[in-house]
């Protein structure tokens, strides 16, 4: 019989602990920082209780990289940060240096390699996307093509700081939301504006009770067509969340015509000034528009450059939108305010308080 505890057992399942990959200034220092600033766009130190300070350069990246786009930016990691580097929430990339000496020559090659530097501060940082075209079944728009579209009318923002505060932007291709669109000052989100399709070879490809199963809002019942065994869908019932796709791809629930984009402001995950906040529709529909999205781009440019310009310093989108006012902001703005803006979801009342009485 062997006594003590067992060896720790190694296994490449789950995530490593990151106290393994933090940089050795971070690691000495943890849990005791005392403040940080930003010393101009893109450049930050922490300072810490020791006098320690830990630099970092903060670079946009396309999301979606090639592993030759990687061993580039771990090359210069290794040159200038010892091999530490990070990824931010938003898909920024940080270079984390201890030696200030470092920083223009880190900011020079890193800018020759065609990566803005900034997003730091009053700034947009980078757009957090969802795979879009590129990858996922499910989408109803693309997710890379239109955030360069974007990104390269409001470039002039990521590199400076002159903006009234932070803008976080996001884009989801679907409702399903792998991105942060419920919590973002912009965000673009994909929508589908049709049931998906019952192909005749449905049958033969799925089984009817998974599929009964994968929908959220009991939108699919069980049907016999032709004496076969089949399923229909209830129009009313159906949010276009395309669950059912995923799990019976005899369901298609992506239309040319009738799938595009939408916009959502004024959310927020911080908890500086005001309480964290979702995102509110905007614009309830734009059309796809590859290769440039003007629509969609022009739509994002005009909200910043409204709020650019009449908000107070400090004042996030949904804050100043808190200050003016809907029905200011879609004068400001010039968005018509549309029957989408009212909330009819059909478990919308579940929410609703429907007593006299106040809630401990
Ligand atoms: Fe797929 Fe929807 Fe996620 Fe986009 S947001 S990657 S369409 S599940
Ligand atoms: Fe149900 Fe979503 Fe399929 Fe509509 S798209 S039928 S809501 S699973």
């Amino acid at each position: 019989m062997t006594t003590g505890a067992a060896p720790q057992r190694k296994t490449d399942i789950g995530p490593p602990n990151f106290r393994n990959f933090l940089p050795p200034v971070i690691s000495k220092n943890y849990g005791k920082w005392q403040y940080h600033e930003t010393l101009k766009p893109g450049v930050l130190v922490h300072v810490a209780e020791s006098g320690d300070k830990l630099f970092t350069v903060r670079a946009g990246t396309p999301r979606l990289l090639s592993i030759q786009t990687i061993r580039e930016l771990c090359d210069l990691a290794d040159k200038y940060c010892g091999g530490y580097v990070r990824f931010t929430s938003r898909h920024n990339i940080e270079f984390l240096l201890t030696d200030p000496a470092k920083i223009e020559p880190l900011i020079a090659e890193i800018r020759a390699k065609g990566f803005p530097v900034g997003g730091t501060a009053n700034s947009i940082s980078s757009i957090v996307h969802t795979q879009g075209w590129i990858h996922c079944h499910t989408a109803a728009t693309d997710a890379s093509g239109i955030v360069k579209a974007v990104m390269d009318e409001l470039i002039e923002h990521f590199t400076h700081m002159k903006l009234p505060a932070k803008i976080r932007l996001a884009l989801a291709c679907c409702l399903n939301m792998c991105g942060a669109v419920h919590c973002s000052d912009i965000a673009i989100l994909g929508i589908h504006r049709r049931p998906p399709k019952v192909e005749d070879r449905l049958p033969k490809v799925c089984e009817i009770p998974n599929v009964v199963a994968s929908c959220p809002t009991a939108a699919i019942r069980p049907k016999k067509v032709d004496g076969k065994d089949t399923v229909e869908i209830i129009d009313e019932k159906c949010m276009f969340c395309g669950n059912c796709f995923t799990v019976c791809p005899a369901l298609p629930i992506n239309n040319a015509l009738n799938d595009g984009c939408s916009i959502w402001v004024g959310g927020k995950v911080s908890n500086a000034r005001s309480a964290p906040a979702f995102s509110k529709l905007a614009v309830p529909f734009l059309p796809n528009n590859p290769p440039r999205w003007p629509e969609v781009v022009d739509a994002v440019k005009n909200i910043v450059e409204v709020w650019a310009g009449d908000a107070r310093k400090y004042e996030r989108i949904g804050e100043w939108i808190d200050r003016i006012g809907w029905p200011q902001f879609f004068k400001k703005t010039g968005i018509p305010f549309t029957k989408q803006h009212i909330d009819d979801f059909r478990h919308a009342e579940l929410t609703w308080q429907r007593s006299m009485h106040f809630k401990a």
